[in-house]
């Protein structure tokens, strides 16, 4: 191999302050990363895939599910992890868009993603006890926190 590029890496271990389960979709990228950073999370586990937290309430299958609670169970393995952050966000591909999922309707659309983080949240709780949950909705315009009971031993933020 040939070197090409050059950068200093830190070399110690980090405890991770939350593991992110987030859709990969660009556009909201910048702007969960800033409100993450907002929260005072300086080390994160990013679980990138398709759907974000989708893949725990509604996956296409359940190997979906168990790769991402495998994902969770491991970033708490190597990184002592003890809070876990859902995101959906608005026109997700994944849900077939705001358009064609939700018939362009942004209220429709907010309640749906609300439900469903809410289901994910309950079944990562049941999944893996003990874990601190926070769940937010993205849309074009900001980030929307889900009020998780703590009836289900969820953790409010
Ligand atoms: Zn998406």
């Amino acid at each position: 191999m040939n070197k090409v590029f050059h950068f200093d890496a830190p070399r110690d271990r980090y405890l991770c302050d939350a593991a992110v389960v987030w859709c990969f979709d660009n556009r909201f990228q910048l702007g969960f990363a800033k409100f993450l950073k907002r929260l005072g999370i300086v080390n994160s586990d990013p679980i990138k895939v398709a759907g974000g937290a989708k893949c725990l309430s509604s996956p296409e299958n359940e190997g979906e599910r168990e790769f991402v609670l495998g994902q969770i169970r491991t970033s708490i393995r190597l990184h002592a992890t003890k809070r876990v952050i859902l995101m959906v966000h608005s026109d997700c591909g994944a849900y077939g868009g705001l358009d064609g999922g939700f018939g362009g309707d942004a209220r429709v659309e907010a309640e749906h993603h609300e439900t469903e983080l809410r289901r994910a949240a309950e079944g990562l709780e049941k999944a893996i006890p003990d874990i601190e949950v926070q769940a937010y909705f993205v849309d074009f315009e900001g980030i929307w926190a889900v009020e998780l009971s703590q009836e289900v031993g969820v953790f409010k933020p």
